[in-house]
């Protein structure tokens, strides 16, 4: 059976992915930056439930070392990787002048150097196997640029440059490498924005409503499969019209 590695995935958009794609057959391995972020989550059972095998890993996507370590393990405990969902991400905003180095270098590391992490050693048991999916969670931020997210809109652009490169270095191995670009979806990330804001981006959204974490699942699932054979290097936007 095949091997989905999706990170960040205790929760939110993360773990509605690996739920859809255990629905689609594939085994599961989650991962979050630490092991307690599965406390009192019954994201792991609600997966078994489906019939796949599901197990965690913990690791600091950030972190190049613990990258390597946990490829390897996943590889040791399911033979394959057959899909790599680049997923964890986090927010620090703030508007530039009031931006901390800290708090850009942050952000800079875990949405962007972790894409640089996973998919090297990913991409490595891929190329062995000639054949693979990765899929990367960039944004409407990081294509339109957003007041207040010098950080989160430059780690979010960088990994449109980086999943055309992927496509083009990966390629000829039979590996397919896109993007997909949410507006602004119900999780706990957008929970944090403020009352007036979350009303003005409402007023932008052609479909009136924000997404749910199963619309971003239901796109990756497609990039996931064989209908999506042909497609690579590609940025999907999932807005709801946001940014027309
Ligand atoms: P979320 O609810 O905050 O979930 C993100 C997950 O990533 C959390 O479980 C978080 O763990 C984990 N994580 C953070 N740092 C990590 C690290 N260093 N190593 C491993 N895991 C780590 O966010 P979300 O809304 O589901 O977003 C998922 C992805 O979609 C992100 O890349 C985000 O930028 C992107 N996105 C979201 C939206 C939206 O509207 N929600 C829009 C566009 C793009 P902790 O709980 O410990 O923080």
């Amino acid at each position: 059976m095949a091997t989905a590695v999706i990170t960040g995935s205790a929760r939110g958009i993360g773990a509605a992915i690996a739920e859809r794609l255990a629905k689609d057959g594939y085994n599961i391995a989650l991962n979050d930056i630490s092991q307690s972020c599965f406390d009192n989550n019954d994201i792991s059972d609600r997966i078994k439930a489906l019939g796949v095998e599901c197990e965690i890993f913990a690791a600091d996507v950030s972190k190049h070392d613990q990258c390597e370590d946990m490829v390897k393990k996943i590889k040791a405990r399911f033979g394959t990787i057959d899909v790599l969902v680049n997923n964890a991400g986090i927010t620090r905003d703030g508007l530039l002048a009031r931006m901390s180095e800290e708090n850009y270098d942050l952000v800079i590391s875990v949405n962007q150097k972790s894409v640089f992490n996973m998919t090297k050693f990913t991409g490595s048991v891929m190329m062995k196997q000639r054949s693979g999916r990765i899929i990367n969670l960039s944004s409407v931020a990081g294509v339109y640029g957003n007041a207040g997210q010098m950080n989160y809109s430059a780690s979010k652009a960088a990994i449109i440059g980086m999943t055309k490169t992927t496509a083009k270095e990966l390629g000829s191995r039979g590996i397919t490498c896109n993007a997909v670009a949410p507006g602004f979806i119900d999780t706990p990330m957008t929970a944090q924005l403020s009352d007036e804001m979350k009303a003005a981006i409402l007023g932008q959204i052609a479909l009136k409503r924000y997404g749910q974490v199963e619309e971003i699942a239901g796109v990756v699932s497609f990039l996931a499969s064989p209908d999506a054979s042909y497609v690579t290097g590609q940025v999907i936007e999932i807005s709801g019209g946001l940014s027309m």
